[in-house]
Formats: C-alpha cells, structure tokens, sequence
C-alpha cells in the first residue's frame, strides 16, 4: 500500500516536472511578443514559433486534408498568397509590422521574378516565404506530374533568385486554388516541401466587402478555436480589413504563431501526432455530431409573388361554393371553402345479400421454393414450442411449409457459418425462447 503511494507520488511528481520545464520552455516565447514590439505596446504579437518538419507531416490544412498545423486552442497561422504585388502586399506588411505579426507568404514565382524587391521585403521583415506555383495555373488537378514539377520548380527558383539565396524559400508550397492531386502532391512530398492547404478562408479573393471578409474570417476562426487562415496580400480589400481582424484577435484572446521549417541548427518543435489532428477529441470536449446548417447571406431579400388560386388550373367555384360566381381574391389571400369541396359523408346503406368471400389459405403466404430450410435455420428456438405447438401461428406455418418437415436438407446461405442440423428445432420465436448462439 505504502509503496503504491509512493509510486503514485513520483509519478505526480515527475508529470509535475515535466509541466514545470514546458512552462519554463513556452514562458520566454510568450513574454516576448507584445511587449517587445516598438512603439506599440498593446500590440497582437507574435505568441510563439513553431519548427515543422515538411517530411514528417506532408500535408497539412483541415479543409483538404486530415492533419493541420498543431496548434492550441485560440492559436492562428497568417498566410497570405499571390503576391508579391508591392502597391497591396507592402501594406499589409506594414499592418503586420505595426502589430509584430509573423505569417507565412505563398509567392507566386512570376510575381517575383516581377517585383524581387517585395519578395525581400517579406523576408527581412522575418515571415516565411513559401511557394505558389510559378504561373498560377488553376489546373493542377488534371496536370500531368511532369508539368506540375515544372510549375513547382520554376517558382522556387524564381523566388531563390529574388531573395539571392535558396535556403530563405521555405518547403512550404500551397496549390493554386487549393486544386489539389494526388501525384502534386506525391512530387512535393518527395522534394520534402510540405502542402499547405488551409483550415478556413475569409473569401477575399470574391467581390465582397472588407467588412464582409472581415466577418468570414473571425466567424470561421471562431467556429474551430484554432487554424491556418487563408487571405491574399494582393487584395484591396484584405488590406482593409486586415487591421480589424488583428484588433479583433487580440480582442478575443487569439495568438499568432509563426511557422518555420526545421533545419539542421533549428530542430523541430517536438508535438505528439494527435496534435496534427484538430480538435482531438477528449473527454473534455463536448462534441456535436449534427450536421451544420450553412449560413446563407441572401444578397438579394426581395419577395417572390406567390401562386394565384388561377395558377394552379383550379376554377375557383370548387374550391369555395360562392354564391354569385367566383369571388376574386386579393394577392396573399389564401382562399378558404366556406364549405369542404371533397365529398360529403352519405350514409352507406348495408346490403341483405352479403356474398362471402373464400378466406385465403395459409400456403398463399407462405415463401415460395426451397428457401425455407435455409430461412428456418436462422431461426433456432427451443424445442417445445415446436413439439407444443406454439399457437396458430406454428400450425399454420406448419401446414404452409410441407419442405421442412424432420430430415429435409439444410441448405447452407453463402457465407454463412455451417450450422450443425442437431442444435436446429423447428417453430417460431416464443416470447421467452433465446436465439442459439450459432456455432462459429
Ligand atoms: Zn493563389
């Protein structure tokens, strides 16, 4: 007794251990974020980096894939795609700056072969430089493997080029609208380069409102708790509602986590693989099976007219017995009989000659053909019912049934379990006779 107490003591007190060093290790990392950020104190910050292994998890984002990033709850992953388009992409990295927010950029090759100085403008500010595609095709779902590696590589060299070293590209590639394939896929997992879906949009690429991207991306955000955000550095409108959404994280007691690939002098942040699944289901989570009715925002709440009593083919006069003819209804109106237009009740008169109709015999219900043996012999039940007769079903069935009387073969159903013929009685299920177990 005593020694299992004191088990339990330094199994307690080790765990305690183990909390206190992961205390120690998160605390510095989280300090460091607002209060480091110059000239704003009240800043988002940056809450803590965490190191990837591309190799390990291949493909991440929930909205394509069974893995994402593994983040706490209330952690956020910035991600902007398409640029670098300086007149946009310079100004949301001005909004980051101004809150110390890391994130990660998708660039698109063309675009930095275009504008390389945008491309170092991202790195030096210190966020993660991943990869889009050269060109941009929205079709990489139905490439052949060999364009989709030119499309790849061309952007990586286009972006190494533009940040004059290929080390500063991250393996982090994001697919052109999210086209995903499975041979992409397969190639880039091979080049050790990691796929990032995403685990919600904010839909700032359609013609939407900032204020309406703005809405999408903290509702969706706050629906799962936690997640990649996907959003566009090229966009007006992103740059619009980007300081909102980072006032409102803040606001919400959401963090920002900056994603970095792991390196031989960068050792990858150690995580257990249910953390790469979101929302691991534990006892504490209470979790909803329904399915979610999607929020529609109808753009357009006008009524549509509904359907006259003419509309319908009807003449009026029998839907309601009008005196005067049919009385026209005012749109809206719903047309109610002042007397039912069905037929009325009469009184059936009971005819003297009643002809009596033959009752049908039991063998007209019974099921045709051999299978009754085999149908029988699923259904084992105890003996006395049979030999007792268990009522007027048995008889009847009895009667109806001449193929399985004592001795007829048991055919055995195709993958079935062969059942002995001795363990089989004949009859129905009694309220008290148990189902035999089978012999398997
Ligand atoms: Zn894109």
């Amino acid at each position: 007794m005593a020694s299992e107490l004191f088990r339990r003591r330094a199994r307690t007190w080790s765990l305690l251990g183990i909390a206190c060093v992961t205390v120690a290790l998160a605390l510095p990392a989280t300090r460091s974020m607002a209060a480091d950020c110059p000239g704003n104190p009240g800043a988002l910050g940056t809450s803590r980096t965490l190191v990837v292994d591309p190799r390990e998890h291949p493909r991440i984002g929930t909205m394509q894939y069974a893995e994402t990033l593994p983040l706490q709850d209330h952690e956020v992953v910035l991600t902007f795609d398409d640029g670098p388009l300086p007149r946009h992409s310079n100004a949301v990295l001005d909004i980051l700056a101004k809150e110390c927010v890391k994130a990660t950029f998708f660039v698109v090759g063309r675009m930095a072969k275009a504008y390389p100085d945008g491309v170092r403008r991202m790195h030096d500010a210190g966020h993660s430089i991943g990869t889009h595609s050269h060109n941009h095709p929205l079709s990489f779902h139905r490439m052949t493997v060999e364009q989709a590696k030119q499309e790849v590589d061309e952007g990586i060299d286009a972006v190494a080029t533009a940040l004059g070293d290929r080390a500063a590209v991250a393996p982090f590639f994001r697919i052109p609208g999210l086209l995903r394939a499975e041979a992409v896929e397969g190639y880039l997992g091979s080049q050790g380069i990691q796929t990032w879906s995403a685990d919600f949009p904010a839909d700032d690429w359609r013609h939407i409102s900032p204020a309406a991207v703005y809405g999408l991306a903290m509702s969706r955000l706050q629906a799962k708790g936690r997640g990649v955000l996907l959003l566009h550095d090229i966009q007006p409108r992103t740059v619009a509602a980007l300081p909102q959404i980072l006032h409102e994280l803040k606001a919400r007691g959401f963090r920002i986590v900056h994603v970095v690939p792991a390196t031989p002098d960068r050792p990858k942040t150690p995580t257990e693989p249910s953390q790469w699944r979101l929302r691991p289901i534990t006892e504490q989570v209470a979790i909803s099976r329904w399915p979610k009715v999607p929020s529609f925002s109808f753009a357009n709440a006008e009524m549509l007219p509904g359907p006259a009593v003419s509309d319908l083919g009807l003449n009026a006069g029998h839907m309601t017995e009008s005196v005067g003819g049919p009385r026209h209804l005012a749109r809206g109106q719903t047309p109610l009989p002042k007397r039912a237009p069905w037929p009325r009740q009469t009184p059936m008169a009971a005819s003297a000659n009643l002809i009596a109709f033959p009752i049908p015999a039991g063998v007209l219900f019974s099921i045709p053909e051999k299978s009754q043996p085999a149908i029988r012999a699923m259904i084992p039940v105890a003996s006395h019912h049979a030999t007792a007769g268990a009522g007027l079903g048995a008889t009847k069935l009895d009667e109806a049934a001449p193929a399985t009387a004592a001795g007829a073969p048991v055919r055995q159903i195709s993958g079935s379990a062969a059942i002995a013929p001795a363990a089989l009685q004949r009859g129905p299920i009694g309220l008290t006779a148990r189902p035999r177990p089978l012999n398997h």
